[in-house]
């Protein structure tokens, strides 16, 4: 139905001599690269206004367009195709000359946009922008825009933290963050809000460090009434003080801090079964160990043909996280099934996001709830701490 003219895409291929830094790392003001679609056929891309076209290896300014419309996107011979044009590179950035939103499939971003041809001939897009713009729509994406602005500010500096140590130690990689609970939710310009702008700019370019490096900060839902230590989760350098669990009152009662799942009997064994060989029906269970927030460590399975010992992190992973939606559970056997009863939802580590929602809604200030979430931690400039360049 869209028919390419050759007016509309004014395509020119330009020669080496317009050669310019991809600029990935060289900006001063810190950048970040948000893998938004991961190995798909195609999608479309929209840019009211003038764009260029580069290579990202090479900073060769391959094409320059006055406007793009719902034009496709896809892997071709070798390559990549855009609006019916074929590029001969494996990664090209798009660029709105005059800063224009993008549009992937009519959602809208800011920034830029890399087109990767994976390995497997499937396409990755990475949306580039600036950290702080990026930071208004994912702190939206992950609480209520509408929780107390101390909260807010709390979150801004943790996310803040959290995708600036990715951005230090993925500087290799093609891109920094997913944009799915993996790292951080992020949905774009249409999350962003004045609230989370607010907390945003209060906050500007600070994240917290430790021992003079950027934390490596992380946060959950709800911890159920005890953070985690990071080491069960990760191997954590150095001291890891202010990534310990501690006991937390405040998101008591909150959401996420009960849940209850039930799985039948037959849908028990078949998942189990994919961990290994079966075990016949369930007799009984063991939970083996519990860490010291109390979060199963390991937990062993007795049936009529044999029995299996699984770690929590493994049996969390065979349920699925959002069944299972803690590793601070007991459990009941019943003909009818298996029942769960637990607290928290997430890994418990770091920052309890509804313990901060609970802390603000208590009266208390930004600081307060980063020192009790990651004690001994410091809240400064990520300018000038390792991996980022002095402002
Ligand atoms: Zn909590």
């Amino acid at each position: 139905m869209r028919k390419i003219s050759s007016v509309f895409l004014s395509f020119f291929l330009l020669t080496a001599h317009d050669a310019r830094p991809t600029g990935v790392f060289a900006a001063t003001a810190p950048t970040i690269r948000v893998a938004i679609l991961q190995d798909i056929p195609a999608a479309r891309v929209t840019v009211l206004g003038p764009c260029r076209l580069t290579d990202l290896r090479t900073g060769a300014l391959i094409g320059n367009w006055p406007n793009l419309k719902w034009q496709e996107v896809q892997v071709g011979n070798g390559g990549l195709r855009i609006g019916g044009t074929s590029v001969n590179a494996q990664a090209v950035l798009l660029e709105p000359v005059r800063g224009e939103i993008l549009r992937i499939n009519a959602r809208p971003y800011r920034g830029s946009l890399i087109f990767y041809r994976t390995s497997a001939g499937k396409l990755t897009i990475v949306n580039q922008l600036d950290l702080e713009e990026y930071l208004v729509g994912a702190l939206a994406s992950e609480v209520g825009f509408n929780w107390p602005l101390e909260a807010l500010k709390a979150h801004a500096v943790v996310s803040r933290t959290m995708v600036a140590h990715r951005i230090w130690i993925q500087r290799d990689r093609p891109f920094d963050v997913t944009a799915d609970v993996s790292t951080h939710l992020y949905h774009g310009v249409s999350s962003e809000r004045e609230e989370t702008r607010a907390a945003g700019k209060a906050t500007k370019g600070q994240v917290l460090a430790y021992a003079g490096e950027v934390l490596s900060a992380t946060f959950h839902a709800n911890c159920g009434g005890h953070t985690e230590d990071a080491s069960e989760l990760w191997e954590v350098k150095g001291d890891p003080t202010p990534l310990k669990g501690r006991p937390d009152p405040y998101c008591r009662d909150l959401k996420h801090f009960r849940w209850r799942a039930n799985i039948s009997t037959k849908a028990f064994g078949d998942l189990l079964q994919k961990e290994g060989q079966p075990i016949g029906e369930i007799q009984s269970y063991e939970i083996l160990e519990r860490n010291a927030s109390g979060r199963v460590r390991s937990i062993r399975f007795v049936g009529s043909q044999g029995t299996m010992t699984l770690t929590g992190r493994k049996f969390r992973e065979l349920l699925g996280a959002n069944r299972l939606k803690s590793l601070n559970f007991t459990l009941a056997l019943s003909p009818r099934g298996v029942s769960f009863d637990g607290f928290g939802w997430g890994h418990g580590v770091g920052l309890c996001q509804w313990g901060a929602y609970g802390m603000a809604v208590q009266g208390s200030q930004m600081d307060d709830i980063l020192s009790f979430y990651f004690p001994g931690a410091e809240r400064r400039k990520l300018q000038g701490l390792p991996g980022f360049t002095a402002a």
